[in-house]
């Protein structure tokens, strides 16, 4: 199988997908002739058996978007790499289409994807536990109850984790829902529950950049909105954003936000939260201004899975993410360049996406499998995000990007200039307006991702 080319079309396909076809949620992915051509680019008919005598081992850290995806891929294009895929859930909750359980359009159990194909078709290993340690030097992995695994590479896409809210505590009572599972049904039961009409409001924040998923926040927002015109009439939502302003697709947002649910959404920009009140459901921005909410969406800012910082990976986007070279995703830590993270864990120029910790994934094997047969990575790596915001409970919006290795860039907003993933204009756009035929199409757009990283 020629790499090159596997990479390259899984591309242009994904941006072809976005842009033309991509049709409807919740169909069968086998009658879905969409997800079927993506299948067959990008998965083998055929059993990949683990190696008998392997050259080589590589150890991935979390099953999630970029974990599941690198062991994947790894397999099928490593020369006899032995897989081992620690991940703490026996079952990965896709965070991707959360939202719309809030909605009540989606169960958390239709967003629920097992690591039985990946052991069953690509041989590779799946251990389930905590990682707690990580050896970069010795290449070695230390889980919760004591056993050490050692590998020629380790992978680590451990997500994210968040900070902690002055007034919050462990109390459930403002979930962030920002990893889906538990918060995100107990923020649906809250919504359901709240009394509706005037006085009666919910509250969304959104942290400051980087955090997971740049438009999420914002098509929640338009999803809770349209939901509570509906089923709560005469409350409101107040979203307050700590960053200065709607962070992308602004030209959506902003019409969404004023015209189309201008009478339901209030948004405050620069209102980052100081400290909240748990008795008295209230939140205090660093400006001193209090707002009240019936239920309250806290998202925290965020930085890398904690073991990053166990690791003393976490050298980059001031000390929250892990710094790496794209062309690899080793670590830029001087010592761990045996240590790769993806996904959002890393600092790049990337968004922190599943479309793009998927991406990051295949660069990272395809380099990995490289170095393991005495070769270098790919000089010129190309990589693209696809993403689709509701902005109703029936119509999306879309956005798409496509980024290319420039040893040199320059950032416009640093002055600085190094290697970088850099946006291709040409090639990145969004939608004008929002329409059912993109909500429609997110369902294939959403189907083909995952079963390229879990089928
Ligand atoms: C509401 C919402 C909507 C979104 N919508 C989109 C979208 O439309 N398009 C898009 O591209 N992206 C979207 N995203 C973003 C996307 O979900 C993330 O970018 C993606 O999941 C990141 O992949 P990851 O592999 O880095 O982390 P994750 O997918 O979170 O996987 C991390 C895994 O690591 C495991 N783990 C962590 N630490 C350890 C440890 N110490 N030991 C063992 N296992 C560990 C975790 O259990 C988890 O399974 C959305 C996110 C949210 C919250």
């Amino acid at each position: 199988m020629d790499r090159r080319i596997f990479l390259g079309s899984a591309v242009a396909s994904a941006v072809g997908a976005t842009l033309t076809a991509c049709g409807g949620g919740g169909s069968d992915p086998a009658l879905d002739p969409a997800a079927s051509m993506e299948r067959s680019r990008t998965t083998t008919s055929t059993v990949v058996n683990p190696p008998t005598s392997p050259k080589s081992r590589v150890i991935v850290i979390g099953g999630g978007m970029g974990g599941a995806t690198v062991a994947k891929y790894l397999r099928l294009w490593g020369d006899a790499i032995s897989v081992t895929l620690v991940e703490r859930m026996p079952t990965y909750t896709s965070n991707i289409m959360s939202s719309l359980v809030l909605s009540g359009q989606r169960t958390l159990s239709s967003l629920s994807y097992n690591y039985d194909t990946l052991r069953s078709k690509y041989g590779i290993t799946t251990v389930f536990g905590e990682v707690v340690a990580i050896d970069p030097v010795n290449v070695a992995v230390t889980l919760a109850d004591g056993t050490v695994l050692k590998a020629d590479r380790i992978v680590m896409a451990p997500g994210i984790s968040f900070d902690t809210v002055p007034g919050l505590g462990s109390s459930d009572k403002m979930p962030h829902a920002w990893q889906a599972g538990p918060q995100t049904a107990l923020l649906a039961s809250q919504l359901k529950a709240m009394t509706a009409g005037l006085n009666h409001n919910v509250v969304l924040t959104i942290p400051k950049t980087p955090y997971r998923c740049p438009p999420g926040p914002y098509e929640r927002a338009c999803l809770i909105a349209d939901w509570l015109k509906v089923n709560k009439p005469g409350s409101k939502l107040l979203v307050l954003d700590a960053n200065p302003g709607i962070v992308t697709e602004v030209d959506n947002f902003t019409r969404a936000f004023v015209d189309l649910h201008g009478a339901v959404v209030e948004y405050h920009p620069n209102a980052e939260i100081a400290e909240v009140s748990t008795d008295t459901m209230s939140l205090k921005t660093t400006a001193g201004a209090v707002f009240h909410g019936d239920v309250i969406n806290m998202i925290p800012r965020q930085r890398a899975g904690a073991l990053v910082t166990t690791a003393g990976l976490n050298n980059a986007t001031e000390g929250r993410f892990a710094g790496v070279n794209v062309l690899s995703y080793a670590s830029t830590v001087s010592g761990a360049g045996k240590v790769h993270i993806i996904g959002d864990a890393s600092a790049t120029t990337q968004p922190k996406a599943g479309h793009i910790a998927n991406q990051e994934a295949k660069v990272c094997a395809d380099a990995i499998s490289r170095i393991l047969s005495g070769g270098s990575p790919d000089p010129a790596p190309v990589t693209n995000s696809a993403c689709f915001s509701t902005i109703t409970m029936s119509q999306a919006s879309w956005l798409t990007a496509v980024f290319q290795y420039n040893p040199a860039w320059t950032n416009p907003a640093t002055g600085t200039t190094g290697p970088a993933m850099v946006p291709v204009a040409a090639s990145s756009a969004a939608s004008t307006g929002w329409n059912g035929d993109n909500f429609a199409e997110m369902g294939t757009w959403f189907k083909t991702l995952m079963a390229d990283s879990f089928a």
